[in-house]
């Protein structure tokens, strides 16, 4: 699954792209989160991209377009990703739809996170992450639990306030985000790629929400993940047979389920063998008695 996801700051494209990574074993791609790490290793790209950052405004195409060249080369990548914060205006999109062709990777989808303006305020005044694992959580609507822990240090998260969600800046991205990046949505509207979710409300509720507008691409996955797990006889496929279109690719499979409903309707009772065999079901109402 290769997915953008696509919103103003504070739309929660993050916090459900880390949802996503836990669900669906792909990677998150955050430019965001990548720039602030050179500019924390103070290295020559964070150095030049601060300054813009700091004043909500975008970074140069090229440093953001030659770090995701260089993310999107990486291993971990090749069974998905999720573009978090990327790309943010046309110039952008253009070069990542040629990256992808030349890695025949194309897109799948592109979820637009819809949220009015003053929500959005609220949620990244509120916001806050940890220094140490990276998590991001809102003291209004997602503060850690009391219980948890930071995995990296085990002791409790160290929340911080980002240096750009202040008044000012946020105001800035906002401006640009109408200005830059809004345009996308059309752009993907046009290649039949967009989805668009109401992202106001429950967090639990907009993660509901994705994986209903993800639906297939996230079933798809599962299957693949299922799959791969069994090893040599793992299927590229995308889509995870149907009970029927697996019995019809492997013949002996009706045989071996009956004579096993068989064993245990001799075991249990019929009754209980149905129940006890939900896969088989459909196929024992037609069962000659
Ligand atoms: P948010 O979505 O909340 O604004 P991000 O963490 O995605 O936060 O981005 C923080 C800042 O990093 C942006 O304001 C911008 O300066 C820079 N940035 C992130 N992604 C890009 C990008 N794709 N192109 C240019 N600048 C970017």
């Amino acid at each position: 699954m290769r997915i953008v996801l696509l919103g103003a700051p504070g739309s929660g494209k993050g916090t459900q792209a880390q949802r996503l990574v836990e669900r669906a074993g792909i990677p998150q791609i955050s430019t965001g989160d990548l720039l602030r790490a050179a500019v924390a290793r103070g290295t020559e790209l964070g150095r030049q991209a601060r300054e813009a950052m700091d004043g909500g405004r975008l970074v140069e195409d090229s440093l953001v377009l030659g770090m995701i060249r260089e993310r999107l080369g990486e291993p971990d990548t090749r069974r998905g990703f999720i573009l978090d914060g990327f790309p943010r205006n046309l110039a952008q999109a253009h070069a990542l739809e040629r990256l992808l062709e030349a890695l025949q990777q194309p897109l799948d989808a592109v979820v637009q996170f819809d949220v009015e303006p003053r929500e959005l305020v609220r949620r990244i005044s509120g916001r806050r992450s940890c220094a140490d694992c990276g998590r991001v959580f809102n003291m209004l609507t997602s503060p850690p639990a009391s219980s948890e822990s930071c995995p990296r240090t085990g002791a409790p998260h160290r929340l911080m306030q980002r240096p750009d969600d202040n008044e000012a800046t946020v105001a800035e991205r906002l401006r640009v985000y109408d200005e830059k990046t809004r345009p996308l949505i059309d752009f993907y509207r046009a290649r039949g790629l967009l989805r668009v979710i109401d992202a106001a409300g429950d967090v639990d509720e907009v993660t509901r929400r994705l994986a209903r507008a993800l639906g297939a691409p996230l079933r798809a996955l599962r299957g693949a993940k299922r799959r791969a797990h069994k090893g040599a006889g793992a299927r590229p496929t995308h889509h995870k047979p149907t009970r029927k279109r697996a019995a019809r690719q492997s013949p002996g499979k009706i045989a071996r389920r009956k004579r096993a409903v068989a064993r245990k309707g001799r075991a249990v009772g019929r009754g209980k063998a149905r129940r006890a065999t939900p896969a088989g079901r459909g196929r024992l109402k037609g069962r000659p008695r």
